[in-house]
């Protein structure tokens, strides 16, 4: 209660030198008329306030108008030019994820064989399981991302019907890209050579056309797993000759070599190529 009258008494004294004194007074009801007109003028809140007091009106008149200047004067060094007095420098939040690039992207991708028809085999090894293995990881990672993913098989079976040719089976996974405007299609392959010595990743692109894609994802799938880099190569696959869009097939190592088979059949390195084709199609698309 002390405090608070000699605040009054402060800013009463304020008022007075800073605005009554100027102005000549000939009575007591003109203070009242006057801090009336001057808060209704100055003051946003005024209206609300037309039930307070006098007094009310003084503190609002004294702590708005003449002591928030003042107060801002002495501080205003450090609020208004922030960016020349202020020796802190705040770093930018750097991005958590990548999904505004994936964001609603359709992305269909194609896990190569399935049921019936395994693929290569070698080395107690199934490229269809491979496949499968590493797209359902990539698939995971893109829907995270915000892309809409399209599988054209979610599990070990043909994309057609069983029992259909071959051309039928192809045709259907590129339907599924033509058919939904997909923004790119990627199909995923292990791969098989007769000579058991030969290893590493490859990826191919759609001769004629553009291979950014390919480039891009072989980049990024051979810095993620180490493997060893067999570049990109256009090709004229049914999968890649037929798509309207980017396309490309990943072949991400041979089930022929006993090393790059044990690879390919374990968990933590299909990850490692999950994860590389998957930052291979963001950089992809950060850049075309
Ligand atoms: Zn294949």
């Amino acid at each position: 209660m002390r405090k608070n009258k000699w605040l009054s008494y402060i800013i009463l004294c304020l008022l007075l030198i800073n605005i009554i004194a100027p102005i000549p007074v000939t009575h007591a009801a003109s203070l009242d008329t006057m801090v009336n007109t001057l808060a209704a003028n100055t003051l946003e809140t005024s209206t609300a306030q037309t039930g307070n007091g006098l007094f009310q009106q003084l503190f609002d008149l004294v702590f708005n108008k003449i002591l928030g200047p003042v107060f801002n004067i002495f501080s205003g060094n450090s609020t208004s030019s922030p960016s020349t007095n202020n020796p802190v420098t705040v770093k930018p939040i750097p991005p958590t994820n990548n999904n505004t690039t994936l964001k609603n992207r359709v992305i269909v991708v194609d896990p190569g064989h399935g049921g019936s028809n395994p693929g290569a085999v070698a080395n107690n090894t199934r490229e269809s399981d491979n496949n499968l293995a590493v797209a359902l990881k990539l698939r995971d990672k893109l829907v995270q991302a915000g892309a809409k993913v399209l599988m054209t098989r979610n599990s070990d079976q043909t994309v057609a019907p069983e029992g259909s040719s071959l051309s039928k089976e192809l045709e259907d996974r590129v339907t599924l890209a033509n058919s939904n405007q997909a923004d790119i299609f990627i199909s995923i392959h292990s791969n098989s050579n007769s000579d058991a010595n030969i290893q590493g990743a490859m990826t191919f692109y759609p001769t004629g056309k553009s291979s950014a894609l390919a480039s891009a994802v072989e980049k990024a799938m051979i810095i993620q797993t180490g493997a060893i880099d067999k570049g990109t190569s256009p090709a004229t696959f049914h999968v890649l000759r037929n798509t309207s869009m980017p396309s490309t097939l990943v072949e991400m190592g041979f089930v022929s070599n006993k090393e790059e088979a044990a690879q390919l059949n374990s968990d933590s390195y299909r990850n490692k190529l999950a994860q590389g084709i998957f930052t291979g199609i963001v950089n992809y698309f950060n850049n075309n």
